[in-house]
């Protein structure tokens, strides 16, 4: 199974692919982690996403297909995987449908009121080294300051700044925002209330993903 996770930036896409790759043991796919971590390494492909990562802007869409065309065809993710963060516009959905298309595919859009979306990103703070994502409010890590994982100091993403917040929504609302119409259309799409606690958000992407696992598999039984 294909989950493809929606959403603006700060709808907590991220926190929500990491529970299901827990819990369901699909492979947890973000693109703005590869992105950074390409940029960190300060890799060819680093430097060409770096400039417009910073300005909140899209990275080129050859770079992230790609990107997500080495990943996904690796082992691990033959049963399926969860992406976060792609795709972000309607070309990137028609480059993944060519991907290997014959995945059950489903989409779960998690949504948030912008204010509240513009509060976490401000507090949000990350792990370079992990991954791990920490909300100074709501999700704080046990030490200040201080990953609980990997004992990594946490670090605030340049772009979870005021002004790059602004970019990134404006760029949300006009590129992947199409997408939610564009998967209706392909009856794909289910929506969940992302404004609650992680936990109760994760409880109803989990009544979706086992629902349509049922009906996958009936589907498969006729
Ligand atoms: P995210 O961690 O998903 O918020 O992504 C951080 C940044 O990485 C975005 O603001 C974009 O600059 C870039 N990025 C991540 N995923 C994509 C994508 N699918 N297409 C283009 N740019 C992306």
């Amino acid at each position: 199974m294909r989950i493809i996770l929606l959403g603006a930036p700060g709808s907590g896409k991220g926190t929500q692919a990491t529970l299901i790759e827990k819990e369901y043991g699909f492979p947890k796919i973000s693109t703005g982690d590869l992105l950074r971590q390409a940029v960190a390494d300060e890799t060819p492909l680093g430097k060409r996403a770096e400039e417009e990562m910073k300005k909140g802007g899209l990275v080129r869409d050859e770079i992230v297909v790609e990107l997500v065309r080495g990943r996904i065809n690796k082992e691990d993710c033959r049963q399926g995987y969860v992406l976060d963060g792609f795709p972000r516009n309607i070309l990137q959905a028609q480059r993944l449908e060519e991907m290997n298309s014959q995945q059950p595919e489903i989409v779960i859009e998690i949504r948030v009121p912008e204010e509240v979306l513009i509060a976490r990103l401000s507090a949000r703070r990350i792990c370079p080294q992990c991954d791990s994502i920490y909300h100074l409010l709501s999700s704080k890590p046990k030490k200040k300051g201080v990953c609980d994982s990997c004992g990594a100091e946490l670090i605030q993403r340049e772009d979870d700044r005021p002004e790059v917040i602004r970019e990134r929504l404006r760029v949300y609302h006009r590129e992947t925002e199409p997408l939610i119409n564009y998967y209706l259309e392909q009856e794909k799409l289910f929506r969940v209330d992302g404004s609650g606690e992680v936990k109760e958000v994760f409880k109803s992407i989990s009544s979706v993903l086992k629902e349509e696992r049922k009906s996958l598999g009936e589907k498969k039984k006729k």
